[in-house]
């Protein structure tokens, strides 16, 4: 893996400023990594992205496998020359999308689907139709089973059958050609119980080596490197177990993942396991990335963080606010543009925000508007926003650590 490098530049506590290279350019981290579901993050353009100084982004293999497919975005020159991005990048194994389809609806758990609110309504509505469509093969109640071989399920775009393996996910996440990759996991619910959850991460374990041999017979190129990913649900023991497997294993990066139950839990399932994991490796929290979630566990070392919050916050006309506009977490930092009370708000969002729609001076009152008349340039703004609002969090975080002073950094921003 030439092309790849994690080294500390500084730290403080376990908190720490890092150097990260991979073959389509560096990365400081601790670093906010938003989520182009379909090799696009909503809304906005790459050049948005460069004079955002969005450091990289993750695409989902899953929504990609499925549409427009991994043939044609080979004919397309691989992901990064399709969407013109030529920084770093990751993508997921797509586990979590397959088992989340599964277990969504095994257990009815209408938080969890949430990953599909980040797609059309329009996609919605497919999914409904395929669970509830006479000709489903698999038992109406379930888009995915698993066994220790493999996982089958049913495209939610257009009802067909499809076999997942660890050696498939990694065979098109090479295909697909993102610099930081992840071994194939299954993923519990929070439903779960013990029991289950430990065949399911003995399974994963298992999964997690075959998607290492795999990745071994192409690593020589050096273009891509590939995360183990920690499950164990909400159980200590089998927590600690995943992270020593993990820890025993040749992967590039500790990928993080899982049900994590509640905030608290999380704190404490790292609390578990980052004494366990490799610190000369880089760390990612997978789906996790809140304002609070991002202070709160920096201090355990952990490195970068995907989440669709930010972007799909905008698309609710959710703008996210800076400290020094009010924003704090009783308020979730978020200021709702929508509502009735700033009709005739002719007031600027921020005076302190540099982006686009800060600077370009459009009031409250005429974003509320774009947004109740459907006008797509809401959508642009607003995700530029919140993006730059979550860089400036990222930042003042590495300045923070860098100078010892991240408690502050802290202090400010939950208010
Ligand atoms: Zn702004």
């Amino acid at each position: 893996m030439s092309g790849f490098s994690f080294k500390v530049n500084s730290s403080q506590g376990q908190a720490r400023v890092g150097e990260f290279a991979t073959p389509h350019g560096k990365i400081l981290t601790p670093a906010f990594v938003p989520v182009g579901t379909q090799a696009t993050i909503k809304a906005v353009s790459i050049d948005d992205l460069q004079k955002l100084k969005v450091q990289i982004v993750l695409a989902n293999t899953y929504h990609l496998y499925l549409r427009p497919g991994v043939e044609t975005i080979e004919i397309l020159g691989g992901l990064h020359k399709m969407m013109n991005w030529n920084g770093p990048m990751m993508t997921d194994s797509g586990g979590y999308q397959v088992f989340s389809l599964g277990w969504a609806i095994e257990h009815g758990v209408g938080k969890v689907v949430n990953f599909l609110a980040d797609d059309s309504r329009e996609e919605e509505e497919l999914k409904r139709q395929v669970v509830n469509s006479p000709k489903s093969i698999i038992p109406r109640q379930k888009l995915c089973v698993v066994d220790d071989e493999k996982a089958t399920f049913i495209s939610h775009v257009d009802g067909s059958l499809h076999v997942w393996t660890p050696e498939k996910s990694i065979e098109i996440q090479e295909k697909l050609g993102a610099d930081l990759i992840f071994a194939m996991d299954e993923c519990t619910s929070p439903m779960h119980d013990k029991e289950y959850t430990k065949q399911s991460m003995d399974r994963t374990h298992l999964w997690e080596e075959r998607s290492l041999r795999q990745f071994e017979k192409f690593s020589d190129s050096g273009k891509q490197a590939l995360y183990g990913i920690v499950q164990g649900g909400p159980f200590e023991d089998l927590r600690i177990e995943s992270a020593k497997f993990v820890s025993g294993n040749n992967f590039f990066g500790n990928g993080i993942g899982g049900a994590m139950v509640s905030k608290s839990k999380m704190l404490e399932i790292l609390n578990w396991i980052m004494p366990v994991l490799p610190a000369d490796r880089p760390s990612h929290l997978l789906g996790i990335g809140g304002i609070d979630d991002i202070l709160n566990t920096v201090g355990f070392g952990i490195d970068t963080y995907d989440c669709a919050f930010p972007t799909r916050l905008a698309r609710r006309g959710g703008l996210l606010m800076l400290p020094e506009d009010g924003g704090k977490l009783s308020n979730r930092w978020t200021l709702n543009v929508v509502r009735e009370e700033f009709k005739n708000d002719s007031s600027p969002l921020s005076e302190n925000c540099g982006c686009e729609l800060c600077f370009g001076g459009y009031s409250k009152g005429y974003l509320r508007h774009l947004y109740w008349a459907k006008e797509l340039l809401i959508f642009r703004l607003a995700t530029i926003h919140n993006l730059y609002v979550m860089e400036k969090l990222m930042a003042e975080i590495r300045e923070g650590i860098a100078e010892n002073r991240l408690e502050k950094v802290k202090e400010r921003w939950m208010g």
